[in-house]
């Protein structure tokens, strides 16, 4: 990896300039705050001729492009990982020391870009590091949320949300190119013109309109100067001026239009894995998709003349079914616009597009009724409508007779339009997210379309960045690997299969688990300063971090904390290694259930820690705010990574990958990528438990279980559940925790019990946990898993996934950018003059 010059005291005077040109002060009298966005447009500086070269090579060699669609990117901060990727980091800690400056203290003034809810959108985020590292072409399409993920604050217990209003000192990364703006058109109605010709041209009219107005974020790859761009779109009114034209009569429209413009980007939608069904999120779905579609095909035609051939240089994934549109959108556009005639048009829009499917539940399929998506979209619906007459000709000729395939595989059905059919049918691959989910979807969920296209049908396991996940994140472990195998690993995480020689090495062990307790220490004092908590960093770090849905089963986790402080009180005197059980989660604002279980984690942590006679043997802690930016901290410092989902409901998982390059064993059933972590680290090197996700899938095609035979059978479940209702834990409200009761045992309510297995899994997550007691009882054993996990981590990199979507899916072409001689320096010469 060639390493960039850098000028250090280029880098100094910049800095100093941009405080004082920013805010008229000096680097003595800046705020922490002021200094940061001193520092980060420095970085921009530095930044901004590899992302013009980048677009000049792009030029040059007219590679293809992929086009990530996605609602989300969970980018977390930009500077440390800008610095990272340009292979300045140490340097600019270095130059900042010397003005008296902590880069650490001033990575912290950055908010999180929290464009995303969770693992979905994190995982658009890591893609784009590893595009951009790998040197593909590649625009991140999304939208620029005026408010992104919620913050989140605990008051008495509750989860209240916080506006994230995170541009309100404005984003020092961001360009704004209003050059490049397109109008989107919501309504009206489609009149019909027949021409000379005898040819139909349909047009939009009586429509709204809003302007979309692109905004771009580098995406830095590491070490090489490839800068690819995070384009995400604002809106704006067509005419703010006409507000003041009464007389033209257009008054109404004109505040209607102003309106639905700030409504487009106001907001992120705060669920994860479920789909409410709004009317704004299908418009904020078509507002992204209309424009990128849009300036896609602009680009193109710039330096190309057949439209026929957009595929060869553009490649659309779509991010889940919330970009489908695209495919109705592409069609009309080439057919309206462009003048191709349908089959071209299709031609060209099934070899552009794919899918990517995230989840198997129900809740979380995106259907929309045709009234609201008609209304909304009245000629995009048409093509809707006639894509859907075709494909179920095609299904009608394949299966001659057979109803029941229509019914379960048209795109339109029973009053409502089914995106991931749209997708399926109009795009040239179907890709799960980890291998159990993609056969999960071939044999069950999505079986007929698999019998009926199967050559569409792929797998790609997730995967994640090292540069922000180690390299960043970790800095003590990243540098002790690099001292042991070098620094490949940052660009090849397949060599961090080298560490394996080190795994019964004493010395390696100590200096890794001295190194984990260095990361322990930095969490506990985040703890001690968030949450007033003390914690031992010599306890079990025990961590479950992730969105709170019932699926992840936070709640198996909370009973098994109670299950362990009522043995503790039952037998003072029994052996106990000490263990700090560490929750953060977001659950989705109108998720009764999961905010009940938030509380209920806070009370039993209330009980816990302040019960002075378990002599500290048991903490709870759960931290507020999950985020990118603290979930590096988290990672870094865990002993225990909790990935306890149901089997067959975790698509793949991401953060089970992260805790495992950092050196964390894993608890966790046979779901998702855990599946093939333990392939690579060995069963004896996890710990596993509960039932697999054919077990599960069968239950679920029997009707369930009876969890009352394990609530009369099993006293110390027993004794749990009925703390939950007795006020051990809410004294001032023993009926609180009422629901979470009824969910397991359904003593009053019509849905099954126990649909997420809990009380099925318990006892084996109970044994489960107390083998890791035992083992990490034994230093060296656990030192040496630990070792072992990192070791074999390197499948997990989302350099390895992309990789895989290049060579199956997109076909890109690599790009090797090299900066003009007088522009390898830090940039800022001008203003430092
Ligand atoms: C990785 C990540 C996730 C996804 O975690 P899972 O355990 O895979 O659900 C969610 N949120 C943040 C902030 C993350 O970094």
């Amino acid at each position: 990896m060639s390493k960039r010059p850098f000028d250090k005291d280029l880098f100094k005077r910049s800095v100093v300039y941009n405080v004082k040109t920013l805010y008229r002060t000096s680097i003595e009298e800046a705020t922490q705050h002021q200094i940061f966005h001193a520092v980060a447009l420095a970085t921009k500086d530095a930044i901004i001729d590899a992302w013009i070269a980048t677009q000049e090579q792009m030029k040059k060699q007219d590679p293809k492009i992929v086009y990530y669609m996605s609602m989300e990117f969970l980018m977390g901060r930009a500077l440390g990982n800008n610095l990272i990727n340009l292979t300045y980091y140490d340097e600019v800690k270095e130059a900042l020391e010397e003005l008296g400056c902590d880069l650490n203290v001033i990575e912290d003034q950055e908010p999180d870009a929290a464009l995303g809810n969770g693992g979905l959108g994190r995982l658009a985020a890591c893609f784009l590091d590893s595009l951009a590292t790998l040197g593909y072409a590649a625009y991140g399409c999304g939208i620029r949320y005026r408010y992104g993920m919620f913050k989140q604050k605990i008051e008495n217990g509750y989860q209240k949300e916080i506006p994230d209003d995170w541009l309100s000192d404005g984003n020092p990364f961001e360009l704004r190119r209003p050059e490049y703006a397109k109008i989107v058109k919501f309504g009206g109605y489609v009149d019909v013109e027949v021409d000379q010709n005898g040819k139909s041209h349909f047009i939009q009219k009586g429509y709204q309109a809003v302007r979309a107005i692109p905004c771009d974020l580098p995406v830095v790859g590491y070490g090489n100067n490839v800068v690819n761009t995070l384009r995400i779109w604002d809106a704006e009114a067509m005419n703010t001026f006409r507000l003041d034209a009464f007389d033209k009569g257009d008054y109404q429209q004109a505040v209607e239009e102003e309106n639905l413009a700030k409504l487009l980007v106001e907001v992120l939608y705060p669920n994860d894995n479920h789909m409410a069904g709004k009317e704004l999120r299908l418009k904020q779905q078509y507002f992204f998709i209309s424009a990128s579609v849009q300036e896609a095909i602009a680009r193109y035609k710039r330096n190309h003349e057949d439209i026929r051939k957009f595929y060869e240089k553009a490649a659309f994934q779509l991010n889940d079914t919330h970009p489908t549109v695209a495919v109705a959108e592409l069609m009309r556009i080439l057919i309206d616009e462009e003048g191709l005639e349908w089959d071209e048009a299709w031609e060209v829009t099934t070899k552009t597009c794919a899918y990517t499917n995230h989840t198997i539940m129900a809740e979380a399929l995106e259907k929309w009724p045709i009234e609201l998506f008609s209304r909304l979209l009245p000629r995009v619906y048409q093509i809707i409508e006639e894509i859907n007459r075709r494909f179920v000709m095609e299904i009608q000729n394949k299966y001659p007779g057979d109803q029941e395939k229509i019914r379960k595989m048209a795109i339109i059905y029973d009053g409502q339009v089914k995106m991931a059919h749209l997708a399926i049918a109009a795009g040239h691959s179907v890709n799960g997210v980890a291998r159990l989910h993609t056969e999960i979807l071939k044999k069950q969920e999505l079986r007929d379309f698999y019998q009926m296209m199967p050559e569409k049908f792929n797998n790609k396991t997730n995967g994640i960045t090292q540069r922000r996940f180690l390299l960043h994140g970790n800095p003590l472990l990243a540098q002790w690997v690099t001292d042991h195998i070098g620094d490949e690993w940052i660009t090849d995480l397949s060599q961090i299969s080298k560490l394996k020689i080190y795994a019964d090495d004493e010395k390696a062990q100590q200096e890794f688990m001295n190194i984990k307790y260095q990361n322990k220490v930095r969490l506990a004092k985040y703890i001690q300063e968030h949450n007033g908590i003390t914690v031992d960093p010599r306890s079990i770090f025990d961590v479950q971090v992730k969105r709170l849905h019932e699926y992840k089963r936070q709640l198996l986790n909370i009973l098994h904390v109670m299950y362990l402080y009522n043995k503790i009180k039952e037998h003072p005197d029994m052996e106990f290694y000490p263990r700090t059980f560490i929750f953060g989660a977001k659950a989705a604002a109108g998720y009764r259930r999961a905010k009940l279980t938030i509380k209920l984690i806070n009370s039993v942590a209330d009980v816990i820690n302040n019960d002075a006679s378990i002599n500290g043997k048991l903490k709870v802690v759960f931290i507020e705010d999950y985020r990118v930016s603290n979930a590096e901290l988290i990672f870094a410092a865990a002993d225990v990574s909790e990935q306890i989902s149901t089997a067959s409901k975790e698509a793949s998982g991401t953060g089970n990958m992260k805790f495992m390059l950092n050196g964390a064993l894993t608890i966790g059933t046979m779901d998702g990528a855990n599946v093939e972590m333990v392939e690579e680290m060995g069963e004896e090197n996890a710990f596993i438990f509960g039932l697999s996700a054919d077990e599960v899938i069968n239950y679920e095609q029997h009707g369930g279980y009876n969890p009352m035979d394990i609530f009369n059978s099993d006293q110390d479940i027993r004794h749990v559940l009925m703390q939950l209702i007795n006020g051990y834990y809410a004294p001032q409200d023993p009926e609180m925790f009422r629901d979470l009761y009824d969910s397991l045992l359904n003593t009053n309510n019509s849905d099954r019990a126990d649909t997420y297995f809990i009380l099925k899994d318990f006892r084996s997550y109970a044994e489960t946990h107390a083998k890791i007691e035992s083992v990490y009882r034994d230093e060296k054993q656990w030192a040496k898993k630990a070792l072992w996990n990192t070791a074999c981590s390197g499948k997990f990199s989302s350099d390895r996934t992309i990789q895989e979507y290049v060579d199956d899916i997109w076909h890109l072409d690599k790009m090797t950018v090299t900066l003009p001689k007088e522009d390898t320096e830090v940039s800022g010469k001008k203003a430092a003059k």
